[in-house]
């Protein structure tokens, strides 16, 4: 397919608190309801020490939709007690969620340095059906979010929407589906039938765009502004949208080089290059 979408309006524009590291959750509440953003992804660091049901009615009052809480995951471990202990935190990340009003917790799913990631996966899907009933009861749904392969060291042993897409199938459940970020998939060339699968899966949870610069100089914090890269952005969206993805574009970029500038002049880019890009 290749067709482009339509340029978006900012409706269905999210940020995630991650982007503007340095402002607390509340400033880039009211900074991002100026700015006209609709929708507010939540990384757990920023509930630190607040009343979290509390903060989830202060993100709606300034009529920001509450998208997602970032993070889970990170389920193998070498030793019984760790994976029980990753299974604990899972646990109150979905409390969390429940008590912010986010609809799902984003897993950014793990991996062990010398343990198979065949293994690794076996014990990523077995954590994540431990905790279905808790989802259930809950009303949280859990989003399985593949990372790009220079990530399959200590940091997912899902590194691709196939692997995810498959987690989704054998776990059968409702309350299972996939982040898909450009970042981790733009290269991936199964992506276009791999989100068309997703959406046969009724599994495509969140969707999350930035940029690849080239050369990227920080595996983890040198993501790039959409538009400043080579990731076909458009394109990709539009894919996700013939899939039947009616959510938001969830604005995620970790960068050193623009944590360090004044947030309100890169939430003026973000506005912008989210309008020409994406
Ligand atoms: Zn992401």
């Amino acid at each position: 397919m290749n067709s482009v979408a339509p340029l978006p309006d900012l409706s269905r524009l999210c940020v995630h608190t991650i982007t503007t590291k340095p402002w607390p959750i509340e400033t880039s509440a009211a900074k991002f309801a100026a700015a006209g953003v609709k929708g507010i992804t939540v990384w757990r660091d920023t509930l630190a020490g607040r009343d979290i049901a509390k903060t989830g009615q202060l993100l709606r009052d300034h009529g920001l939709a509450v998208v997602s809480l970032c993070r889970g995951g990170f389920f193998p471990a070498t030793s019984a007690e760790q994976r029980a202990k990753a299974l604990d935190d899972n646990r109150r990340a979905i409390d969390e969620a429940h008590a912010l009003g986010a609809p799902h917790v984003v897993l950014v799913c793990g991996a062990v340095p010398g343990q198979s990631l065949v293994e690794s996966r076996k014990q990523i899907v077995d954590g994540i059906a431990a905790l279905l009933p808790q989802c259930a009861a809950a009303g949280v749904k859990l989003a399985i979010e593949p990372l790009h392969p220079m990530y399959a060291d200590n940091r997912s042993a899902v590194n691709t929407l196939a692997q995810a897409n498959d987690m989704v199938e054998a776990l059968r459940s409702p309350q299972v589906g996939v982040a898909a970020d450009v970042y981790h998939l733009w290269w991936d060339p199964a992506l276009e039938s791999e989100i068309a699968r997703c959406g046969r899966l009724n599994a495509l949870l969140a969707f999350h765009v930035c940029d690849w610069r080239t050369p990227t100089i920080d595996l983890l914090n040198d993501r790039g502004l959409m538009g400043e890269g080579c990731i076909p952005l458009r394109q990709i969206r539009a894919w996700v949208e013939a899939a039947g993805f009616r959510g938001f574009n969830e604005v995620e970029i970790f960068s050193h080089r623009f944590w360090a500038m004044d947030q309100d002049a890169f939430l003026g880019q973000i506005v912008s290059a989210y309008r020409q890009h994406v």
